[in-house]
């Protein structure tokens, strides 16, 4: 037997014993590979690849010998586009300053709750939650401690829940519009986020990587609230807005004081974002909102025909779909559980769906559906998820 020489505790306890929530999804691809017919309604991706014209840019700057190592907070012409859009959108003043560019939302979402947590910290999250945050939160040697958002509140962050958790928390991090919910932050419930987060001191990490795909009300970026930009540090991504999942370019927005010093952390971890991609995803973002709404119109059709299905019958119930690329349904009334409903789903009709329960506590008895195939595909795979839920009703 070989012995190894032991890991790090901070390593070792990243997922907590758990599982990461995605066995579905692996079985689903599994079964496909298989042979299997799977329609699979699981991962938050476009059936679209990243544009043509994108691409093209990139090779462009890459030919052009843009292949060095880039600066490490991002190019200033990036930063200062981030920095615009972000002002235009929100009205708060914001320059090259309050931007690090990071290795998609992802590395954003880590990079901010390393400037704001120290070792032991209380650090809160919602739940239902994206899979990525608890990792995220113990990956910097923080504690993630869940705040409740219910299915009977529509999912929005009720005021109390919050304020039972907040007394010693450090940091807050929400998500509208959310994944997996679809719903979007109504104005009462971020501004009483900010309230608890002033009242009790607390960093907000606002995770807003869906912020173009909104159908329903307004998506209000909490930095926006006074007296928030300097207690708030926003996450953005190019992977959701411009189809570039794969290009790995997303942004931290926060203070000058606390960009400058997360700057350090990029030295020690990427250092730097490749220039042809920054290039690339500068290009994308003169696109302006047209190719942004372009991107989400697909999402926006199979929205329409969730709400016509659903239309149709009276056992499963959709959770407000406001924005996002999912639908949240409560199904509920079938008798079963989010995990038994999708394990039979894939296992009698092969249509794969993510249950509610891979996304923590408040979302149980509920499947999160991705609106990520082609219309027709997606139109029969949602009538043979409403029938199976009719069958077992
Ligand atoms: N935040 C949320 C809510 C997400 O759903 C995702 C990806 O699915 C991310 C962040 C990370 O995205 P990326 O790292 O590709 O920007």
């Amino acid at each position: 037997m070989t012995v190894h020489n032991p890991l790090s505790t901070r390593i070792t306890t990243i997922n907590n014993g758990d599982t990461d929530g995605w066995d579905l999804f692996r079985r689903a691809r599994d079964m496909k590979r298989a042979g299997h017919p799977v329609i699979e309604l699981t991962i938050g991706e476009h059936d679209i690849r990243t544009a043509a014209p994108i691409l093209r840019e990139m090779h462009q700057a890459a030919i052009g010998g843009n292949t060095g190592y880039a600066d490490i907070p991002g190019s200033d012409e990036l930063r200062d586009t981030i920095a615009r859009r972000i002002q235009s959108n929100t009205g708060v003043a914001t320059s090259r300053d309050n931007i690090l560019v990071t290795a998609g939302g992802q590395a954003a979402l880590f990079a901010a709750h390393h400037a704001v947590c120290d070792e032991g910290d209380k650090a809160l999250y919602v739940d239902p939650y994206y899979a990525t945050y608890t990792g995220t939160i113990r990956s910097v040697g923080a504690n993630p401690v869940a705040v409740y958002a219910q299915p009977e509140d529509g999912f929005q962050l009720k005021r109390s829940a919050l304020e039972a958790q907040a007394q010693g928390a450090r940091s807050l991090l929400i998500n509208t519009p959310n994944n997996p919910t679809g719903v979007v932050y109504s104005r009462e419930t971020i501004q009483d986020i900010a309230e608890v987060c002033k009242a009790h001191g607390l960093w907000l990490i606002s995770d807003e990587v869906y912020d173009t795909q909104i159908w329903e009300g307004t998506h209000i970026s909490p930095r926006q609230i006074e007296g928030m930009a300097e207690r708030t540090m926003v996450v953005g991504s190019m992977s959701k807005s411009h189809a570039m999942t794969g290009s790995r370019v997303g942004w931290v927005c926060g203070p000058a004081h606390a960009i400058a010093r997360i700057e350090d952390l990029l030295t020690y971890t990427n250092y730097g974002i490749a220039g042809y991609i920054q290039d690339a995803a500068n290009y994308a973002l003169q696109l302006g909102k047209d190719f942004e709404d372009q991107i989400g119109a697909p999402f926006k059709r199979r929205r329409a025909i969730v709400e016509e299905l659903l239309a149709g019958q009276n056992i499963v119930r959709a959770v407000p779909m406001q924005g996002a690329m999912y639908a949240m349904l409560d199904i509920r009334a079938t008798g079963m559980s989010g995990e038994e409903f999708a394990d039979a789903l894939l296992d009698e009709k092969f249509v794969a769906v993510m249950p509610g329960e891979s996304f923590g506590t408040s979302s149980a008895g509920h499947v999160r559906v991705a609106l990520t195939v082609d219309d027709v595909a997606f139109r029969s795979a949602f009538e043979t998820l409403l029938s199976f839920a009719a069958e077992r009703a």
